[in-house]
């Protein structure tokens, strides 16, 4: 068995993928510094002259800076002098931005949507695109996202890190307990858990703090709620369900008689109900409670805007090229699909969303205030969320919830990596930590949508001292999905 903490990071005795560029290239690197020669290339040093460094802990810009990146971290930060310390490859970054790479909480790696197959690279390469260094996968194929959380870590594969929380779903505490000491055999980094029993969820949670296993709980309309997050000591509510659910004024929410949890339609309709019926001061007694016990909360507030706008959300701009056919067949309204229940979505279920999000936001403000650790993720694949373009709105939606731009990129990188516990590793320009950062043209703390991938703003993404060329890796994810839209019928026969 072997844990990816031993190994990430410690590259350099492995076989490099990449290619590696010595000092004697120095003269060839420079001039091309800028040009995609470096893509996918790990420099054996990498100078970023006259940034605007963002460090990511919420403070502010501060800048013009030299980093010196050798191999994979980051070496020395320095104000920009005459004099720059020397390295390999020079990018000049003059006007330019630099951010620790996002962290992306809430991912699911994905190879096929409702049976149609989907190339894997289109999920890892429009992460890469966005600026997202970093993904927690929430559920996927186990298996699979293993051998790219290796292909990653060895710099194989164009990909964020990858941390592997897989899926629990025992139904006993006995099952509870050997599925836990299993996933930790198989090398997971956390759990997922959602709807299980309140003993079945108590005994998980024992065990995976006996093995020191972190937990991520989409905190549904179930047995437990936030109060048991609380109690258990839960890592992060992924979404939010369970805080207002354990808020509300009466033992459960106002539904209709008719209400089947298991029609998505109702399930969905009537979320968009829950906020209102949570009375304020029992909720900011959970929220209070939930700091103390040092839960963290992942909102995802992203994946539910269609049920707010549903025109929005059926019509980005990036759809015209990037929408693969497995994620449009999969959007189509069918309740079969996860996510997908918009049959007769009314006027008034748009209503009652927006007051929800307005109800949501000010409690995420709340939490905040109280000191609660707050993150950014995606579940992107669903609801008309298409992979990194998902995060980059989740940015945006934590400014309209009325976080400052610095506190929202706090949220994106170094309390992702808090929530990791890796905060020593990631989620800061900080000499010692991995090389992981973005290189924007343009001010992202004025506008966020610089960095969605087709603005063409991000220059540059850097993994772990790899350069990756967001422009290139966006046309190979319009070539997969050009490709996918001929159909492997018509593909011509070698
Ligand atoms: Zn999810």
């Amino acid at each position: 068995m072997w844990l990816v903490d031993r190994s990430w990071g410690n590259q350099s005795c492995r076989q490099p993928p990449f290619r590696r560029l010595g000092p004697g290239l120095l003269a060839a690197a420079t001039l091309l510094a800028q040009a995609p020669d470096l893509h996918t290339k790990r420099p054996a040093s990498l100078l970023i002259r006259n940034a605007m460094v963002v460090e990511g802990p919420g403070t502010p810009a501060s800048g013009p800076r030299d980093i010196l990146i050798e191999n994979n971290r980051i070496a020395r930060i320095v104000p920009s002098s005459a004099r720059p310390p020397q390295a390999a490859s020079t990018i000049d970054a003059a006007g330019k931005y630099v951010l620790p790479g996002l962290v992306n909480l809430h991912g699911h790696i994905q190879d096929e949507r409702g049976g149609v197959p989907m190339d894997v690279n289109f999920c890892l390469k429009l992460w890469l695109a966005s600026g997202i260094t970093t993904v927690r996968d929430v559920g996927s194929a186990f298996e699979k996202s293993k051998t790219l959380r290796r292909q990653s870590i060895d710099g194989h594969i164009a990909a964020p890190r990858l941390f592997l929380y897989p899926f629990f779903n025992a139904r006993t505490p006995a099952g509870a307990v050997q599925q836990v000491r299993d996933f930790k055999q198989m090398g997971a980094d956390g759990i997922k858990h959602l709807g299980a029993y309140r003993d079945v969820m108590e005994a998980m949670r024992a065990e995976a703090a006996k093995l020191g296993l972190r937990t991520a709980h989409h905190a549904g309309v179930e047995e437990t709620n936030a109060w048991d997050d609380v109690r258990l000591g839960t890592t992060t509510i992924e979404h939010w369900y369970g805080i207002p659910d354990a808020a509300l004024a009466g033992e459960v929410q106002n539904f209709p008689p008719s209400f089947n949890y298991q029609n998505e339609l109702d399930r969905f309709r009537y979320a968009g109900r829950l906020w209102r019926e949570a009375n304020p001061k029992k909720l900011s007694q959970v929220l209070e409670a939930m700091v103390k016990a040092n839960v963290a909360w992942d909102p995802t507030l992203n994946i539910y805007e269609a049920s707010r706008d549903l025109q929005r959300a059926q019509n980005h701009p990036w759809f015209a090229d990037l929408l693969h056919p497995a994620l449009d067949q999969f959007f189509k309204p069918n309740l079969s699909s996860h996510g997908s229940f918009f049959i007769n979505w009314t006027t008034a279920d748009e209503i009652y969303w927006r007051e929800n999000y307005r109800i949501w936001m000010a409690a995420l403000r709340e939490f905040s205030q109280l000191g609660g650790l707050i993150g950014t993720g995606e579940d992107a694949g669903f609801i008309y969320q298409i992979q990194g373009f998902g995060l980059i709105r989740e940015l945006e939606l934590h400014q309209e919830a009325g976080f400052h731009p610095l506190t929202v990129l706090k949220h994106a990188t170094y309390n992702g990596a808090r929530i990791l516990g890796k905060e020593n590793e990631i989620g800061r320009i900080r000499e010692g930590w991995l090389a992981d950062l973005i290189i924007v043209n343009g001010n992202p703390l004025e506008n966020f949508k610089l960095l969605y991938p087709t603005s063409g703003a991000i220059e540059w993404t850097i993994k772990d001292g790899i350069l990756y060329h967001p422009p290139t890796l966006l046309q190979d994810v319009k070539q997969i999905v050009a490709k996918a839209r001929k159909g492997p019928s018509r593909e011509p026969k070698p």
